[in-house]
């Protein structure tokens, strides 16, 4: 039987009479039975390759499945002949909520392209069924609610594999939940999801992510990065990690000893990445196990066998557990840190920078990668070059063949084949089509700079976006947006590094013109989408802020029909694929240094939008790529910023007193207006944050954004100039495919 026969099996009955949930499930059944049929990837030399990971952000699967399976377009129009939308039934899909960002958005790019280009490698993580919150607005805050994605019919499927994890006041069992990773015109590989039979949704009430920390057994796998700022947080947090790593070290080995692997030999037959130093403690559990299987020289395997990514060089955000935390959780673990820690002690007693237990007794994670992998990887040349030279060097001193870079990518059938069908079409009609072996054979399309006929053709794609976006905004979120403004788009997760706050303050500058009289050419349509993590009070006063202005342009009929500001509720990857095709102002402006690499980048420069952004992680690689005269950079360069860092340097408060613009711009955050639908204390803070302490120098960049950004708008009035630029910004874009980041980390790193 073919695809559509089986669909119809499992909808038993006429498509014309189907309500478009049961077309859903049915093709949902169907695409199950098409990848339950499909060969596994298979490595010649039988290796295989371990993706571990805390987040996934896989998005829906549906349609990409069908495109991978090659049977997007009979559906689609099988569909379309009984009267049906195959985009009304994409709708009817819950979005996973396995993941928060781009971290999590790469590792569902890697599972893609490593399923396309055939190398057997599986996905290991978490089914939480809650995830990352959802996001609501409410008095122009954020709250934060339960996500629960799951339901009866799912993607996910039940195994008979099963654990026994072992914690120091109680041992779970684990249950392995699998979803199919299709390939594109190739086999099939798994994302395994590790659960717990125990864990009881109803300890979270109604609305919120209010639960009982201390209740393991039932909350293990509910949320996603659960609070951590109180004891009881942490510790589940320590809870989840073990939980993970320990189910992913358990299905190794026993898949090595299925296949009669002698285990001594390990790295032969594996490679473990760690993505971020969520997995790390994977690396002392398997030399915990090894030991027990009697191996020679367990410390040594492992240190052949895992191999680790960094993705931030932001000091927070490297985890350090307390020893005390790790001996309440897992104790039997602890002393296996510690003898790793004592052999780098012993080997380097003068120099506790490299020690992985530091003075105050704190396990420094990323410390433990470093001394016990093969590889550290960084995400983006630059941020490569800053770990090699800071932050990590005295790793880099005594391990310098370790370090490498893997700038990161997207996977096309996501971000271009299915987000742009008609961008697609464009490509393929002009002679690019094999952009889908090579992804660089979009330099095909440079032949169309002069040929206006493809370059109004280019323009008129956008604007279809832009009007499907219109139609799509309204029907999910009643919002109005104008089709035939420009759109200027920041979504990301909210963090002050990203610099929400300086888009913030242009907006509040383009305000004062337009009430001064300064009308531009063509109305501007700002966009944000963003979560700010629960207990990050600064990145919840921004939200308020944007929310605050946005409300306050919509009432005030002078300055709405120039500009509108949008923040999207609960931003993830389904308004990400109707956002970026429809975008023309790519806002990527994070304080150079502190943006490790950015995907999102990618994706809008693969969809014709023209990046405006400082020099930081990946641009800095767009920007080589496409030529200074099609991006437009700003800004502080990263080495200045480093040593603003080194010196202590930067003081907000001294470019606030001594500019008067800067004044007025940061002035308005407590203006009568802004204080008149907002929340008073709530403002007020974001604007001492921002004059006292602007740890990510808002301010240094704030006037020359505005300049560049003026000029930008100015250079979009000329269409046909524009429409050149968009058309430099695709065809370099084949760089930033997964598939040549999976193809790098195999031949490099992997070797599968
Ligand atoms: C790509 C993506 C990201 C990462 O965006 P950056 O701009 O690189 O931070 C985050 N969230 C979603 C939903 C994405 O699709």
């Amino acid at each position: 039987m073919n695809f559509i026969e089986i669909f119809k099996t499992h909808l038993n009955k006429e498509i014309k009479d189907a309500s478009d949930a049961e077309i859903y499930y049915a093709l949902l059944k169907a695409t199950k039975d098409a990848a339950a049929h499909k060969a596994r990837n298979h490595s010649k030399n039988n290796k295989k390759l371990y993706y571990i990971s805390a987040e996934f952000l896989i998005g829906k699967l549906l349609s990409n499945n069908l495109i991978n399976l090659g049977v997007f377009d009979d559906v689609k129009d099988t569909l379309a002949a009984a009267g049906k939308e195959i985009l009304a039934i994409e709708e009817i899909e819950p979005e996973p909520s396995l993941g928060n960002g781009g971290l999590g958005r790469l590792a569902a790019c890697f599972l893609d392209s490593m399923a396309t280009l055939g190398i057997e490698g599986d996905g290991v993580g978490l089914n939480y069924h809650y995830g990352l919150f959802q996001q609501v607005f409410k008095n122009k805050k954020q709250l934060e609610i339960k996500n629960p994605w799951i339901e009866k019919i799912n993607w996910l499927i039940p195994t008979d594999v099963s654990f026994e994890v072992p914690f120091g006041k109680c041992t779970v069992r684990s249950k392995m939940f699998d979803i199919d990773v299709i390939g594109y015109n190739s086999g099939v590989n798994k994302l395994h999801l590790f659960d717990i039979e125990t864990v009881d949704e109803s300890i979270v009430s109604k609305n919120s992510i209010e639960f009982d920390k201390n209740d393991v057994m039932r909350n293990l796998t509910l949320f996603l990065y659960p609070d951590d700022s109180d004891k009881a947080g942490h510790l589940l947090r320590i809870y989840q990690q073990y939980f993970m790593v320990s189910n992913a070290a358990q299905l190794i080995l026993a898949e090595c000893k299925a296949k009669g692997i002698d285990l001594n030999k390990l790295d032969e037959h594996v490679t473990v990445q760690i993505n971020d130093t969520h997995p790390s403690m994977v690396i002392p559990e398997l030399i915990r196990l090894l030991k027990l299987e009697n191996v020679k020289n367990p410390i040594a395997v492992v240190t052949k066998t895992c191999a680790y990514t960094n993705h931030t060089i932001l000091a927070e955000a490297l985890e350090k557990w307390p020893l005390e935390y790790l001996e309440e959780v897992v104790p039997h673990l602890v002393l296996e840190i510690k003898e790793l820690a004592a052999i780098i002690e012993k080997a380097y007693p003068k120099n506790p920078e490299l020690h992985i237990i530091d003075s105050k007794n704190r396990v420094h994670m990323a410390r433990l990668d470093m001394h016990y992998g093969y590889s550290v990887n960084g995400v983006a040349a630059l941020h490569t070059e800053i770990l090699k030279k800071e932050e990590l060097s005295a790793f880099c001193d005594i391990y310098p063949d370790k370090f490498n870079n893997k700038t990161n990518g997207i996977t096309f059938r996501r971000w271009l084949l299915h987000a742009n069908p008609e961008l697609t079409a464009f490509i393929d009609k002009h002679g690019a089509s094999d952009f889908r072996e090579d992804a660089t054979n979009l330099t095909k399309l440079g032949a169309l700079e002069n040929d206006p006929a493809a370059l109004q053709e280019l323009l008129a794609i956008k604007q279809l976006k832009k009007t499907h976006l219109k139609k799509y905004l309204k029907r999910m979120a009643n919002i109005d947006i104008d089709d035939h403004s420009v759109l200027d788009i920041q979504i990301k997760r909210l963090h002050e590094y990203k610099r929400q706050q300086m888009n913030l303050l242009y907006i509040f500058h383009k305000y004062f013109e337009i009430k001064k009289g300064n009308i531009p050419k063509t109305p501007i349509t700002t966009i944000f989408g963003a979560k700010a993590a629960p207990a990050y009070t600064t990145a919840k006063d921004i939200i308020h802020a944007i929310l605050c202005i946005s409300d306050i342009i919509k009432n005030d009929p002078e300055v709405s029909p120039h500009l509108n500001v949008v923040m999207i509720e609960n931003y993830n990857v389904t308004f990400a694929e109707k956002l970026i095709p429809a975008c023309d102002i790519s806002e990527q402006i994070s304080l150079a240094s502190k943006e490790a690499s950015g995907t999102g980048n990618m994706k809008f420069m693969l969809n014709g939008a023209v990046t405006l952004g400082t020099q930081d992680g990946a641009n800095v690689e767009i920007a080589e790529l496409v030529g200074s005269k099609n991006i437009y950079t700003f800004g502080k360069h990263s080495d200045e910023i480093i040593d603003l860092y080194k010196s202590n340097g930067y003081t907000a408060a001294d470019l606030y007193i001594n500019d008067e613009y800067i004044r007025k711009l940061v002035g308005f955050i407590i203006s009568p207006q802004m204080l008149k639908v907002g929340d008073v204390p709530t403002l007020l803070a974001l604007h001492t944050e921002i004059i006292r302490k602007d740890y990510f120098m808002t301010l240094i960049d704030i006037l020359d954004y505005i300049k560049v950004k003026e000029q930008m708008l100015s250079d979009y009035e000329d269409r046909e100039n524009w429409s050149k630029l968009m058309l430099r910004n695709i065809k370099e874009a084949g760089f930033f495919s997964s598939d040549r980041t999976i193809a790098e980390y195999n031949e490099e790193i992997w070797h599968i």
